[in-house]
């Protein structure tokens, strides 16, 4: 398993919510011990789990950095369709960026007019269901995990990569830069453009600089946004608006039914699926459907529920609606810098290479069944109705679970039901085990013993245990000494009532042991004492004895002392 190195992880941050594997919908997310992923393999870059998770542990590589280096040197900018619903004044945008070293700012509108070309030549080709492969995720789901469904992917580059190949066309090695809502964009357009970015990434690139430098320029233009384009002709190629050439119909591509709408097909022979579990089902139910098939069914898929127009960047202030009706505004602004077709792209005229080639990569990994029933077992799902498939863990069901653990990318402990289960049984084997009576009663009735319970008390009858416990929980702060089965106890009790009139329990912590250890120790205290006054009495006495034997012999001995002096030295200096 390969960390994605496009969909970020910020393990700091995560909470372990699994809310992202909940809403990832190929479950391409990883947790093992203290680190969570997304595994690059199984991911289609849908961007779903960046915008579900609510602790920002999750998202995208940026490139702003990649960017930040192009700035000041000549470059072109490719502008995806749905700029134009992203920004309130995408004008602005355009002024600002050409001030950063940008020499052409070209709509992939017009790489969506070649592609749409295409896709009409698949139209008549006799295949009952045409797969649209504008959208990389949509690609990105078939090839891993539909791969016997590729021959329903039209064979042609996406519009930002058609029109990478018209920027090159046009501009040759000028260094391109791409901008859409989109992530995967970033893992498709690798080798197309030097840089790609979201408007998200734009955005905060922009930020540093000052707005009233560039209101104050504009203020001076005589075709400053808001004015003179609302209601009037602009100025043709003025630096608020896209270069020419110009797109006919393919601005509405990002939107709903856009596709459909260019290539100007009737919505009720073909049709939209947005939504990769709409596609998932679709795509799971295909063989059997094509079956009815009368003629081509042309399926515009998009991973984007409201397609690229809610793509995973876009700004989200505006609804849908209003997204749509910008789209349209604008398409209406543009039109007049084109109103006679003059500067309308004639695709014919490039003769690019739109073709491509898909590949399998199956991200489905098999697991034997012997090894799922194993990992159910082990977390304590021994037989069907113990499989809740409550999804807490993120899983669909218990057994995709325990297929991920198998696989290595999801944990046990990952099931509460199991987790709880775990804990409790815990806690039972805590209390089975414990040496302290535990008593559940109420104010009628002994509602449980503990096994350590029915050791001290199982040979009384209920009235007597209740009333000791009624007596014992009356003060539970102190020691009490309780006779019981012919031997004194000394119990430190605790008690709690259980909610809900549950009952209350009272624990008899035994603290005979210690209790009895001390009186033993007091006592042994106690003769300790009693032994050294007696030895300090009679220490005492000697002394005294001693001293007063001692006294009587040396009055004696200064008696004689005093008479041999005198006889020594003569009677008138025997006292000096
Ligand atoms: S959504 Fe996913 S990444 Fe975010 S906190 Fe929850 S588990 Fe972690
Ligand atoms: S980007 Fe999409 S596919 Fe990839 S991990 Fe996130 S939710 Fe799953
Ligand atoms: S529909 Fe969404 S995922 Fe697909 S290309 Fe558009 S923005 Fe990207």
């Amino acid at each position: 398993m390969k960390e994605s190195n496009l969909i970020i992880s910020v393990p700091a941050n995560c909470k372990y919510c699994y809310k992202c594997l909940r809403n990832c919908p190929v479950k391409a997310i990883a947790f093992n011990g203290q680190h969570s992923f997304v595994v690059e393999e199984e991911c289609i870059a849908c961007g779903t789990c960046i915008n579900v998770c609510p602790q920002h542990a999750k998202t995208y590589r940026k490139n702003l950095k990649e960017f930040e280096e192009l700035v000041g040197k000549p470059f072109v900018l490719s502008v995806a369709p749905s700029f134009f619903a992203n920004y309130d004044d995408p004008a602005k945008v355009i002024s600002l960026v050409r001030r950063l070293g940008c020499v052409a700012v070209s709509e992939t509108a017009i790489g969506a007019e070649f592609v749409g070309l295409e896709y009409l030549k698949y139209l008549n080709a006799g295949k009952k269901v045409l797969l649209t492969t504008s959208c990389p995720v949509v690609v990105n789901l078939v090839e891993q995990y539909f791969p016997k469904h590729i021959d329903y992917l039209i064979p042609v580059v996406s519009p930002a990569i058609a029109h990478a190949k018209f920027l090159e066309y046009r501009f040759g090695e000028l260094p391109r830069v791409f901008v859409s809502p989109c992530v995967a964009k970033k893992e498709e357009l690798k080798g197309y453009y030097d840089v790609v970015l979201t408007f998200e990434e734009l955005d905060e690139f922009l930020a540093q600089y000052p707005k009233e430098e560039e209101e104050e320029e504009e203020d001076n233009d005589t075709c400053a946004p808001g004015t003179s384009y609302e209601n009037g002709t602009p100025k043709q190629s003025h630096r608020f608006f896209p270069d020419p050439p110009y797109p006919n119909r393919a601005r509405y591509f990002p939107a709903s039914g856009g596709i459909i709408h260019t290539l100007e097909q009737d919505l009720f022979t073909h049709m939209i699926i947005e939504g990769i579990n709409n596609l998932i089902d679709f795509l799971s139910n295909l063989e059997t459907s094509t079956k009815e098939i009368q003629g081509t069914v042309l399926v515009e898929a998009s991973a984007c529920v409201g397609g690229c127009l809610n793509g995973p960047t876009i700004r989200k202030e505006r609804n849908l609606l209003g997204r749509k009706e910008a789209i349209r505004k604008w398409n209406r602004i543009l039109g007049e810098l084109n109103q006679d077709g003059t500067r309308t792209v004639n695709p014919a005229y490039y003769k690019l290479a739109l073709s491509r080639t898909f590949t399998d990569r199956s991200a489905t990994k098999q697991v034997p069944d012997v090894e799922i029933t194993r990992i159910l077992q082990e977390m304590g799902k021994v037989h069907p109705a113990k499989e809740l498939n409550c999804t807490a863990c993120g899983y669909e069901t218990c057994r995709d679970k325990a297929r991920a653990v198998a696989l290595g990318k999801a944990e046990k402990d990952m099931c509460f039901a199991y987790l709880v289960e775990k804990v409790s049984s815990f806690g039972n084997k805590v209390v089975d085990e414990t040496p302290n009576a535990i008593v559940i009663f109420s104010n009628e009735k002994v509602i449980y013993l503990n096994p350590a319970a029915k050791r001290l008390f199982g040979s009384y009858d209920e009235t007597t245990v209740l009333n000791i416990c009624k007596r014992v929980s009356n003060e539970p702060y102190r020691i009490h000494e309780l006779f019981l089965n012919g031997r004194k106890y000394y119990f430190y009790p605790k008690y709690f009532d259980l909610p809900e009139d549950g009952g209350s329990v009272l624990l008899f912590v035994d603290v005979t042991d210690i209790v009895v250890q001390r009186e033993q120790m007091d006592e042994l205290k106690r003769k300790t004492v009693e032994k050294i006054e007696e030895v300090l009495n009679n220490q005492m006495k000697l002394a005294q004895d001693i001293a007063s034997l001692l006294g009587e012999s040396i009055a004696e001995t200064k008696a004689h002392f005093m008479e041999f002096k005198k006889y020594m030295i003569g009677d008138e200096n025997a006292n000096v």
